[in-house]
């Protein structure tokens, strides 16, 4: 009788799924391999071998086929992600697929790609080359004069482009030979690190120590007070000792800056892993960190499971952004896998923020994590004051008030720079008729369509649909129409109107499509050449622009009266990152919130005490509320073509959960999602929870022995999200 092994397949089965194993190597967990699954032959990973099946013998499978020598996912890293599989409640075979770079997942060689190079060998001799061979004489002559060295394929290139055949021709006379190696990135220091602060130095004192152990550090540093600083020291310190670093950001590609800051002062072999590399490079990446080659790692969300066998430090920076949550498949936290994955590595975990998630304030108060503050900026940069301005009754402009227009051009005069913050991109949000009341919504979603005046469409900002601006009502059609609100497109014609020879930068996701467009702009704001910046977000996280000294905020009011629970937390810590962009040098900043709530606490609080006071008094009604962090969620969601199907199975998930209750946990629902309609489907959740995560973890682990067995399971999508951040 053959052996047995037990492969996690990419499917969204629960268990994993036994396979003869017919191979005459042996079983090597981790190691990739083909097995056919229904129909179609997929990827696999071999979780084990084992000694008995359930599986009858006439219908088990072989093993097609095995793709790896080594484990691509060493062992320690594979008990983490089962770890998280049960955590989150996502099938194994998915949770170690996401951990794999596509083109493994496809199947492809885990090798690192190969350069070309040459290199004359002794006895050449260029005289003896016939005269005619004009392009074998300089391609040698080159050759030769590098005495030896290798020299790359590409550098032969340039001398010709049919290069190929000469030096084909000289490597069959024995004078030149070919070498393939790996070229591994190596990157010199240029910059010398500045002194360091003496809240600075306590804080890069306690990481250093930390190295080989395991301890949470909570760096908290307003903005500007050179957290990547001591980054910087840190991971220089664990290059030292041998170790490798794991940076996690949230978006690299949207602060090409910070990359440049790492290479500035790194040397050694640094490597970016991040959505903007195409799957080749991708795959290079993610290789120099598996083999243990990359001194530094810089990634988004999913760098977080590669594999690192030298890991020594992990640092999360921006800890309280959305975009460390995977928000579908899955949905793991980025932060909270980093610390379980440096307990389990056992070395240091830095999550930096000038604006903490509550999770991690909470964590400090439970003394799981230690705070190190930095609070004053670096150099001669001081905090930006905050005021806040009522809008109530008063003449608006375009959405701003004329005395914001007269802090802008003051500003302006003084030859500072201004910021206006919109989270909207497009003109306007709304296209209302003026005759009717009917607005132009969205025919797949609960939405409305957003104007687009530049490129003459409506667009819905939750599907995708887009169809053109029509000239009429499309419920009435009556040419009365008014665009409703304000979008970044609309501010900034409305600054051009009053600023005509000021040069504007507006920067949202439609004015950086292009490739190179959001480096293009963002190099107008730095140097200052654009004078006004207008944008969304995108503007709010880590950029550095030294010129400016006014940050205006348009809309404030839209977090007061979210409905998502977190609604104000993410208000309070986009309006201090907003912030944060003014006054970074010499001249202080000034930031102006408009408002028609300027009485509202919580604003106040933000605004006059900070963002501490603010955590403060917002954390203690979450803990009256029993809302996380103070107890444990998850959503299980549904969806379907119709609604009764989604909302008929979340009533059999209710029901069966119910019967098998153990501990106490609400189950609150079924409820139509807040935007039912999405995408042409209909949605609905069950919100579940409990003051005890192990409560919420047993009771999500039985239901999903059965799941997949609901009647209503296979007529509708449905998932699990486990401390959901959004709760739709
Ligand atoms: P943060 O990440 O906390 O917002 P940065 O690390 O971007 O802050 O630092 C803000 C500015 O201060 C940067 O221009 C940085 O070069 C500078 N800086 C940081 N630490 C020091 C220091 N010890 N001495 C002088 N300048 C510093
Ligand atoms: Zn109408
Ligand atoms: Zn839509």
């Amino acid at each position: 009788m053959s052996a047995l092994v037990q492969v996690a397949v990419p499917s969204p089965l629960y268990g994993v799924f036994d396979y003869l194993w017919t191979q005459s190597q042996a079983i090597v967990p981790g190691v990739r391999v083909a097995v056919p699954f229904g129909r179609r032959t997929v990827t696999g990973i071999i979780v084990g071998e084992i000694a008995h099946t359930d599986v009858p013998v006439e219908k088990l499978k072989p093993v097609y086929r095995v793709f790896d020598a080594e484990p691509v996912l060493p062992g320690d890293l594979m008990r983490l992600l089962e770890w998280a599989s049960r955590y989150y409640h996502h099938p194994l075979g998915e949770v170690l697929s996401s951990a794999l770079p596509a083109l493994l997942r496809r199947g492809k060689p885990a090798e690192l790609a190969t350069q070309e190079f040459f290199r004359s060998l002794a006895g050449c001799d260029v005289q003896s080359l016939p005269a005619r061979a004009l392009l074998q004489r300089q391609l040698l002559r080159y050759l030769v004069d590098r005495a030896g060295q290798p020299v790359a394929a590409a550098a032969l290139r340039a001398i010709s482009t049919s290069w190929r055949t000469p030096v084909k021709s000289l490597m069959e006379r024995g004078w030149v030979e070919r070498v393939t190696s790996v070229q591994l990135p190596d990157n010199t220091a240029k910059a010398a690190a500045p002194d360091l602060l003496p809240e600075q130095a306590s804080a890069v004192a306690a990481i250093q120590k930390s190295l080989g152990s395991f301890q949470g550090f909570l760096l908290k540093g307003v903005t500007g007070s050179g957290k990547t600083e001591v980054y910087l020291r840190c991971i220089q310190e664990a290059q030292q000792r041998g170790f490798q670093s794991l940076i996690m950001v949230p978006e690299i590609s949207l602060t090409p800056q910070l990359m440049t800051r790492f290479e500035q002062r790194l040397s050694g072999c640094l490597v970016s892993l991040h959505s903007a590399l195409n799957d080749s490079e991708r795959l290079q990446s993610w290789l120099f960190a598996a083999n243990g080659l990359a001194d530094v790692v810089i990634g988004t969300r999913s760098s977080v499971l590669a594999p690192l066998p030298r890991l020594g430090l992990i640092i999360v920076d921006e800890e309280h952004d959305g975009s460390l949550k995977q928000q579908d498949g899955f949905r793991y936290h980025a932060r909270d896998f980093a610390l379980m994955r440096a307990r389990a590595c056992q070395c240091p975990i830095v999550l930096g923020t000038a604006t903490p998630s509550f999770e991690s304030l909470n964590s400090v108060r439970a003394g799981r994590l230690t705070e190190l503050p930095l609070t004053r900026r670096a150099g001669d940069a001081v905090p930006p004051t905050l005021a806040l301005m009522d809008i109530r009754r008063r003449k608006l402009v375009e959405g701003m008030s004329d005395r914001l227009i007269d802090a802008m051009r003051a500003h302006l005069d003084e030859q500072g720079q201004v910021l206006v913050f919109i989270n909207r991109r497009g003109f306007a949000p709304t296209l209302l008729c003026n005759d009717c009341g009917a607005a132009a919504d969205c025919r797949r979603c609960d939405a409305h369509m957003t104007v687009h005046v530049r490129h003459n469409r409506l667009r819905c900002h939750h599907c995708g649909s887009e169809r053109p601006i029509p000239p009429g009502c499309e419920s009435c059609g009556s040419t009365q129409l008014d665009r409703v609100g304000f979008g970044t497109e609309r501010i900034t014609d409305a600054l051009t109107e009053q600023f005509p020879d000021t040069p504007i930068a507006r920067i949202d996701r439609d004015s950086t499509r292009r490739k190179g467009a959001l480096e293009a702009q963002l190099q107008r704001a730095v140097t200052g050449e654009a004078r006004i910046l207008v944008g969304t977000q995108m503007l709010a996280k880590g950029h550095h622009f030294p010129k400016l000294t006014l940050v205006c905020i348009l809309d404030a009011d839209r977090g007061l009266f979210g409905t998502d629970f977190r609604s104000l937390e993410h208000m309070g810590q986009l309006i201090v990152q907003v912030a944060g962009r003014a006054g970074r040098e010499s001249r202080a900043g000034t930031v102006m919130i408009q408002t028609r709530n300027p009485d509202n606490p919580m604003l106040q609080t933000l605004v006059h005490e900070g963002y501490e006071a603010f955590a403060r008094i917002a954390m203690d009604e979450r803990k009256t509320a029993e809302l996380p962090p103070f107890s444990f969620m998850a959503l299980v969601r549904a969806e379907a073509a119709d609604a009764r199907q989604a909302h008929a199975f979340l009533q059999q998930v209710v029901q069966s959960m119910e019967q098998h209750r153990v501990g106490s946990m609400e189950i609150l629902g079924p409820a139509p999602a807040p935007m039912e309609r999405l995408g042409g489907r209909f949605r609905a959740q069950l919100l579940l929870q409990s003051d005890k995560r192990s409560t919420l973890n047993h009771n999500l682990a039985q239901l999903c022995t059965h799941i997949d067995h609901l009647p209503g399971s296979r007529k509708c999508r449905w998932s699990i999200d486990v401390d959901p951040v959004d709760l739709y």
